[in-house]
């Protein structure tokens, strides 16, 4: 019978070489050290704690995404900014190249 197995004849699901330190009331997999996580006051693995923490995440869905939107926002701005800095700096320092673009026009209309 699989289920009778002493623990520490048990391996990790994850690894195979190691030995399971503990099992997931959850899945009930045995894990390892490394693969195994308390979560308010259970063990658990690393898969069935991120399934957990996810169903209970929704709630925090909108300020995530406000979040997301505003740091988008913040982007936009400094490009906006980099943008418009780079075309003010065009418009005031070459008024020599601009001249030059005069020049070449009466060059060519001649
Ligand atoms: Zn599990
Ligand atoms: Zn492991």
């Amino acid at each position: 019978m699989p289920g009778s197995t002493p623990i520490h004849l048990q391996r990790c699901f994850h690894h195979s070489l190691r030995e399971a330190v503990a099992r997931c009331p959850a899945c009930g997999r045995f894990y390892c050290r490394e693969c195994i996580n308390e979560h308010q006051g259970r063990l658990l693995c690393a898969s069935c704690l991120r399934r957990l923490t996810q169903a209970v995440k929704p709630k925090r869905r909108w300020p995530a995404l406000w979040g997301r939107v505003a740091a988008a926002l913040i982007g936009l701005a400094v490009t906006w900014l980099f943008f418009y800095g780079l075309g003010a700096l065009l418009i005031i320092i070459p008024s020599d190249s601009h001249e030059m673009q005069e020049h070449l026009f009466n060059t060519l209309e001649r």
